[in-house]
């Protein structure tokens, strides 16, 4: 180990860290002059370096033990650094092709070295944001979200090797349903359905989930997807994940209006915007059960001596995806929510300079929001959703 005690870094303290810490020094063929070294966290909690010398690179991530855009005065657990290198590297395991290589990890230090990805890779909000495609993204995102899911689960675990594998994560949750429960205050059905979301989120420890999968935490660039910062990753329920990341694809789709300008008017993209949503679902669906097929004999959730019958799994196999459904949508409704009426708001209409036109997005997101959530249960199929969206717009 490089130091004996928690330093947070600045430029100086990282390039005597990476000469002590021989993983990382080999990345640069052991050459440390000519180093260009830019700080890049955008976020509130973590430094994020990026380390490029003359014969390799990489990106070193530390977690502070506070928030750090208000300082000591609002501390923060760094142990989340350990979860978010476990859990990128399990992710790296079962879907390699979409998660950062991890290189280095020190657990002093709250300090992760990873593969640094790239130009052109950006941040899939920013590229929803000035309208990209991406081709590749639905079935990238549908196959590591169905590979970790599955993998993770009691489909695939013993009912001993789930327990093991939760209890190295499930120290450690955050409260994040908290501030939605408030924001619906007035509304009791809605109230209703969050309290049976937050029940799930505290207590289904159903798979691993990656805790924050909103559009900021994906990379892209035109035939890559790279799933970063699982720095809340725990044992939680299936449509938490899947959840998050169509909701932000939702709030992408509503601030598309207030993107739109006379060269644009952005009704190809939100089009391209609904098929990325309907495809990511169906493709997890087919992948999820493809899965499970092929490892039916696995698993303690549905043992083979009862559930053999083909058309009684067929049967259950149908119930399970239509539950992950409605609870994808609870979830990713009480995301939108969150993120339009809670502290922490999205560049995707934080972007949209004028005002009336920012807040007219926003509240139709919010209705669809408040319609998911309160009817989730009645949805059969993603095409419901989609059809929902569109009448909504
Ligand atoms: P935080 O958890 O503090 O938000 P992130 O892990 O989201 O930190 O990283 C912050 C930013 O740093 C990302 O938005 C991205 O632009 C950049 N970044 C993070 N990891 C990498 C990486 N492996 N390669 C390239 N850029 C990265
Ligand atoms: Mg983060």
């Amino acid at each position: 180990m490089a130091f004996s005690e928690f330093r947070p870094l600045d430029e100086k303290v990282l390039i005597e860290y990476i000469r002590a810490t021989p993983s990382l020094a080999s990345k640069l063929g052991n050459k440390f002059d000519n180093l260009t070294i830019k700080e890049v966290g955008d976020g509130n909690l973590n430094f994020v370096f990026i380390v490029v010398g003359s014969s390799g690179s990489f990106v070193i991530k530390q977690a502070l033990p506070y928030i750090r855009c208000i300082g000591e005065s609002w501390p923060m657990t760094k142990e989340r650094a350990y979860f978010e290198a476990l859990a990128l590297k399990e992710h790296g395991s079962l879907s390699p092709d979409h998660a950062p290589e991890v290189y280095h990890f020190d657990q002093t230090m709250s300090l992760i070295g990873m593969r640094y990805l790239e130009p052109p890779h950006i941040i899939l909000r920013k590229g929803l944001i000035a309208g990209v495609e991406y081709p590749l993204l639905a079935d990238h995102m549908s196959d590591c979200i169905a590979k970790t899911l599955f993998f993770t689960s009691l489909l695939y675990h013993n009912t001993t090797d789930h327990k093991k594998a939760l209890s190295q994560y499930n120290q450690w949750t955050s409260p994040y349903l908290d501030s939605d429960a408030e924001a619906v205050r007035g509304d009791k059905a809605l109230k209703l359905e969050v309290a049976e979301l937050k029940s799930l989120f505290c207590e289904r420890a159903q798979a691993l989930v990656h805790g924050d999968l909103h559009t900021g935490s994906v990379m892209v660039t035109h035939d890559s997807t790279q799933v970063i910062d699982p720095e809340f990753a725990f044992y939680g329920p299936m449509g938490f994940d899947i959840g998050a990341f169509l909701g932000n694809l939702i709030l992408a789709f509503y601030a598309q209006d207030g993107h739109a300008n006379d060269q644009n008017d952005r009704k190809a993209y939100k089009a391209w915007i609904l098929r990325t949503i309907e495809n990511t679902w169906n493709l997890f669906d087919r992948k999820f059960l493809a899965l499970w097929d092929a490892n039916k004999d696995s698993g303690d959730a549905y043992l083979p001596a009862i559930y053999n019958n083909p058309a009684l799994l067929q049967l259950v196999q149908k119930k399970f995806i239509k539950d992950l459904l409605h609870d994808t949508l609870g979830f990713g409704a009480v995301k939108m929510i969150r993120r339009i009426l809670g502290v922490a708001h999205v560049e995707d209409f934080e972007s949209i300079a004028d005002a009336s036109k920012r807040a007219g997005c926003e509240r139709r997101a919010l209705e669809l929001a408040k319609l998911l959530l309160k009817e989730r249960k009645k949805f059969q199929d993603i095409n419901e959703v989609i059809s929902a969206i569109q009448q909504h717009q």
